[in-house]
């Protein structure tokens, strides 16, 4: 009895396991799931080397965290964004003439003491040493060592940034380099948590000096058409018809990707570019061993307001707010203001959140947690009417820019757009957000003209904005691109691999440079395939996709995407694209240069399932482009297959059988 149930149980082990794995409608050389940054950059380098690549992406456009909106003429990035020009991975990969870039002046302004400070670059703008010396932003002794500090960042070799010691950024200004208070509340502060979105005792030392060095070394930059120039100019590069759109990954499995329209791909390599929280669904325990839990991410808000007329500053600046900038999350600097109103208590480098908020001109002890909101969403605006007497809490702002200013293209003429960055995404109403919005810029730029003739246009919150890359970091940002390759598994599966930027710097650069590195991993895989252990027979040659002339964006139901009026995020429940993408249903248009995508292929190919699987080969063929017939490779795999698995079977039972027999003799 004992022996049946453990024989059938082996028979059902072994049986070809047709059910489970369905019979692939197409075939590829490479299948990239996510249109991101870094799942095009894996496909750029792989097309460059004549290889067969295609691109599923979930959402409605490329991008995924780089999204530009049009609205009323403005041109809104989904969230604040900058263009670092010396992230060497993007200068390898982008034509940056093409990206007509408008640049920020070096340096940035400060809002402290009641006045605006030039924080200066006196390196790149000696014009401004003067007012840089003077302005009350930290001792001159600060601004001797922060000098040094560009010396030393501009002279140091990348490698070794990413090699020093690690500690957090709050430690590493404070008490490694001996910097003030002063100029850590009013600069660092405000700046780096504008940047990774949170305290800097929760900021990685390494990541400070390498974006310091970025900033020492090149400028900050948009792009004229707004920040989705970026994968635009990167699918641009494919050949037509390797991105479709609309359609999702829902299942990854020894080589083959389900999609959410029913078609099934085979291919001898396959990359997950999507954020973290997607690929663990896909991928579960070949990335949750890696590490149980995962990164999680860190979120942003911003409002965009117009009015007519000029910039009441006009110079192309980031303008910090350094009178207690970003959540005060305990990490020791709060500002002054901010001090004396935060409760914040740390254990084991944990932090709490309480902060005392100041709600109807009382304050109340409210959890900052609490007003933090998980959901991504874009809202057009309905402000609250001036004459509302609603409180609202103090949500304090971190940056605000003139976004006009730095590129007069992101407004119609005559008109001025302004973005204002939170730190976080809180849960107010957009009401009472734009309300407390509107009570601290009122004494930056007059009351009455913030309250009267700003409009505000959009609401963005994103909660995923990057992956929480808290310190100690380990000994590498970089985690392994290759997640199965042929060599660590001849067994099922071989040939998986993952970009994004949760396996590198959480930065523009790390996407980048993951999705080099993953297309570098997938190159040396496809060479060590040996010719029939390939899905992909036809050597890089059609492919299975539909063809079709360049310079249009088709989606997955075959509609040009320029002429949809949608912008929204996948619906698809397995892809995590919508917590990142914006809800919005409206005013997105694609401009006529966009790069050329076409929809999903109509031409099924034969299918071999790879002879490491489980499952006997099955062909089907449905298009007249793909005249194969089953060939005597295929054959040879079939056979191997079968005389493999009667093997494995065999042997087993017997040595079960066995051990039975034994313990029963016993
Ligand atoms: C508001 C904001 C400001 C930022 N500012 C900066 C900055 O100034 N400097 C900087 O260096 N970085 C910045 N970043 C971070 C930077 O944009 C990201 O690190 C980078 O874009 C991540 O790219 P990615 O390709 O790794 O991931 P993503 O852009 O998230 O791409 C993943 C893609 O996968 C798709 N997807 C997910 N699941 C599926 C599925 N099942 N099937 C098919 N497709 C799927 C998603 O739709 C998405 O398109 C900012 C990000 C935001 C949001």
């Amino acid at each position: 009895m004992q022996a049946n149930l453990f024989t059938s149980f082996l028979d059902n082990l072994f049986a070809p396991s047709s059910s489970k794995r369905k019979s692939a409608t197409e075939t590829h050389e490479v299948v990239i799931i996510g249109a991101g940054v870094a799942g095009l950059v894996a496909a750029k380098e792989l097309a460059a080397q004549g290889k067969d690549v295609i691109v599923v992406e979930a959402a409605k456009q490329v991008g995924g965290r780089v999204q530009t909106d049009e609205y009323k003429g403005f041109l809104l990035d989904r969230g604040f964004q900058v263009f670092i020009e010396a992230y060497p991975a993007v200068k390898r990969q982008l034509d940056y003439k093409a990206l007509n870039l408008q640049s920020f002046l070096p340096g940035a302004l400060v809002r402290a003491e009641g006045g605006f400070h030039t924080v200066a670059d006196p390196f790149r703008r000696p014009q401004d040493l003067i007012k840089g010396l003077v302005a009350p932003i930290g001792s001159l002794t600060d601004k001797v060592k922060v000098g040094l500090l560009r010396v030393q960042a501009t002279t140091t070799p990348l490698r070794s940034v990413f090699e020093a010691k690690e500690t957090d950024t709050l430690t590493h200004l404070t008490k490694t380099k001996g910097l003030s208070p002063a100029i850590v509340n009013r600069f660092f502060k405000p700046f780096y948590q504008g940047i990774y979105l949170a305290p800097l005792s929760e900021q990685s030392s390494r990541m400070f000096e390498f974006v310091f060095k970025m900033f020492s070394e090149g400028g900050i930059s948009l792009p004229a058409r707004g920040i989705r120039a970026v994968p635009e100019q990167l699918a641009a590069s494919l050949p037509a018809g390797s991105v479709q759109l609309g359609v999702s990954a829902t299942r990854v499995r020894d080589g083959q990707v389900e999609l959410s329209d029913g078609r099934v791909i085979a291919a001898d390599a396959v990359v997950v570019a999507t954020e973290e929280g997607a690929a663990r669904k896909l991928l579960g325990q070949a990335l949750t061993k890696e590490r149980s839990t995962p990164l999680g991410g860190r979120g942003s808000t911003c409002l965009y307001y117009s009015f007519k007329g000029l910039a009441p500053i006009k110079e192309p600046l980031l303008i910090l707010n350094g009178e207690g900038a970003g959540l005060e999350a305990g990490d020791g600097a709060g500002s002054r203001s901010s001090r004396s109103s935060s409760s914040s208590s740390s254990s084991k480098g944990k932090v709490s959140t309480t902060k005392k908020v100041v709600v109807g001109g009382k304050k109340s002890t409210t959890s900052i947690a609490a007003l933090l909101t998980k959901r991504p969403s874009v809202s057009s605006a309905s402000p609250l009417p001036a004459s509302s007497s609603s409180s609202s809490p103090k949500i304090p702002i971190n940056n605000v820019v003139f976004l006009s200013s730095i590129a007069p293209s992101y407004a119609p003429k005559g008109k001025t757009l302004v973005s204002v960055t939170i730190v976080g995404t809180p849960t107010l109403p957009d009401s009472l957000l734009d309300k407390t919005v509107r009570e601290q810029l009122g004494p930056w730029f007059g009351a009455a003209t913030v309250e009267k003739e700003w409009e505000l246009l959009r609401v963005y919150r994103i909660p995923y904005a990057q992956p929480k890359q808290t310190p100690p970091t380990g000994p590498s940002f970089v985690q392994p691109a290759e997640v199965r390759g042929k060599k660590g598994g001849k067994e099922e599966g071989g040939g998986l691999f993952v970009a994004g930027d949760y396996r590198n710097t959480a930065t523009l650069n790390g996407a980048f440079e993951s999705g080099e590195r993953a297309a570098t991993a997938v190159l040396a895989h496809l060479k060590s395939l040996e010719p029939e252990e390939r899905v992909f027979k036809d050597g890089g040659k059609d492919g299975g996709r539909s063809g079709g002339g360049g310079g249009r964006i088709i989606s997955s139901n075959g509609q040009k995407v320029g002429d949809t009026a949608t912008s929204d995020a996948p619906t698809s429940s397995t892809s995590s694209a919508s917590s990142t993408s914006s809800s919005s249903t409206s005013d997105v248009s694609t401009p006529s240069s966009s790069p050329t995508i076409l929809s999903s292929s109509k031409t099924p190919i034969v299918s071999v399932p790879s002879f490491l699987s489980r499952q006997p080969p099955s062909f089907s063929r449905t298009s007249s482009s793909s005249s194969r017939t089953p060939t005597r490779e295929a054959t040879t795999v079939f056979s191997r297959f079968r005389q493999e698995n009667e093997r494995g079977r065999a042997t087993i039972k017997k040595v079960v059988a066995n051990m039975i027999g034994q313990r029963r003799n016993a």
